[in-house]
């Protein structure tokens, strides 16, 4: 039985995670040998040389290779194991259990995973396609056409896309960084780690 997990967005800069994979299922309980109880995962990474990552919902992490015993999963700890409250209410608020422990009604929706409220082409002098007539582009992030102006100082100035909300056109996010580190190759917006992200 595995649950669904978050992206693991990082601020860490884009080369950091070369040849990683977002993990989008893992393990309903993890703990190493060492922990005192059983934890719950909210994020997942795997590494180009086959061990896995997981950042629990309590901030701590385990990881390393799961075959060699660096940690244990499980579906449901055995009675009389502990777990983790800290990580179980967290899971539970973020509808990684069907049910709501209370029977109430959970609402989870965390900011930085939302899709911006202004494009991440906003104020950009890169990430745009200037139109004939150069008083206009179209915007590389979610292909939205909008005016291009000269902004910043006197000393910096640059000509830039204006701030605009996402067009419905707007790329998919990269699963480390979101839409925060996207930048122009070869006429389209791509996340800075390399990752494709959709178009
Ligand atoms: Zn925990
Ligand atoms: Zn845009
Ligand atoms: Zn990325």
């Amino acid at each position: 039985m595995t649950v669904v997990l978050l992206p693991p967005v990082t601020s860490a800069p884009a080369e950091c995670h070369d040849g990683a994979e977002a993990l989008t299922e893992g393990p309903r309980f993890v703990r190493t040998r060492g922990m005192s109880r059983w934890h719950r995962p909210r994020s997942g990474v795997r590494y180009s040389d086959g061990h896995t990552a997981y950042d629990l919902w309590c901030g701590y992490g385990v990881g390393g290779s799961h075959r060699a015993g660096a940690f244990l999963t499980a579906d449901e700890p055995a009675p009389g194991e502990s777990v983790c409250g800290t990580c179980e209410g967290r899971a539970a608020g973020a509808g990684q259990e069907q049910a709501s422990p209370t029977g109430r009604q959970l609402l989870f929706s965390p900011r930085h995973i939302d899709p911006p409220k202004n494009c991440p082409g906003s104020r950009s002098s890169e990430l745009f396609e200037e139109l004939p007539g150069g008083r206009a582009g179209r915007c590389l992030a979610c292909r939205d056409v909008h005016p291009l102006r000269a902004m910043g100082g006197p000393y910096n100035s640059r000509y830039a896309i204006t701030q605009h909300p996402p067009g419905p056109g707007l790329v998919g996010p990269c699963p480390f960084h979101r839409w925060r580190q996207l930048i122009a190759r070869d006429g389209r917006a791509v996340c800075a780690c390399g990752r494709e992200v959709a178009q």
